[in-house]
């Protein structure tokens, strides 16, 4: 047995694992914190969708197509996948990643991402997790997106890059509409170093896509700085 296993063995020894979800008591030794109840409940993004931006046609029976946004050549990236649709499952998840730090959530996130749609994305040159501000991140103590960059990608953390950087503190976008969330993140994010993206296939990891209105935004910093290409990863696509 591999020391990291034997480490998660004694983990589960000392913390008996427990649904995040549902706090469910699991069995020991499994590779997922989640209940074979919330298992079912969680709802991968499948075809019909978008090409471009990856939303799911839920209520369509029809093929794939592009949806209104990317007719128009909304976005600034250039393929979008997420891994499943919002809902309370995928919510809980992120939470306990997010504001409990039980990062025990992402051994199952890494088995949930394995078999996702995120196959579609290219190889990236660099990995680029949507950044925190200082203050966000000092609080916090880690960026849930550097995390899921690493579950997204773990043959190539090597690639993960921290050039993209966030240098004003934003309001959180819940809650907020469409035209206050682009005005509240519009300049938001810069590139440290031109250098380390020009002429690179970029993909660009977050927790969540709402409107798409961040990673847009992170995406356009990245191409005005030279990428050659952006994709975007996201654990979660809130699909209405
Ligand atoms: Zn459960
Ligand atoms: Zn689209």
């Amino acid at each position: 047995m591999a020391v990291k296993n034997w480490l998660q063995a004694i983990g589960d020894l000392c913390f008996p694992p427990h649904c995040l979800c549902c706090a469910t008591p699991l069995p020991w030794g499994g590779g997922m914190d989640l209940c074979g109840e919330c298992q079912g409940k969680l709802r991968p993004i499948t075809a019909p969708l978008c090409p471009v931006c990856g939303l799911m046609y839920v209520k369509s029976g029809g093929g794939s197509h592009p949806c209104t946004l990317c007719c128009r050549k909304k976005y600034a990236f250039d393929l979008a996948r997420a891994v499943f649709c919002y809902n309370d499952e995928i919510g809980k998840l992120i939470h306990s990643l997010k504001f409990s730090g039980k990062k025990t959530g992402l051994r199952t996130m890494a088995v949930l991402a394995g078999k996702s749609l995120l196959h579609d994305l290219g190889c990236p040159d660099i990995i680029v997790p949507v950044p925190l501000h200082p203050k966000k991140l000092a609080s916090r103590g880690f960026n849930q997106s550097l995390l899921l960059a690493k579950v997204f990608f773990p043959d190539h953390q090597d690639r993960i890059s921290h050039c993209l950087v966030r240098n004003r503190h934003t309001r959180p976008q819940t809650g907020l509409k469409g035209g206050e969330r682009r005005r509240n993140v519009v300049g938001a994010f810069a590139v440290l170093e031109p250098g380390v993206v020009q002429g690179k296939k970029i993909c660009l990891v977050d927790d969540v896509f709402t409107t798409g209105t961040t990673v847009n935004e992170c995406a356009k910093t990245l191409k005005k700085a030279g990428a050659a290409s952006v994709e975007v990863s996201t654990l979660a696509m809130v699909i209405n």
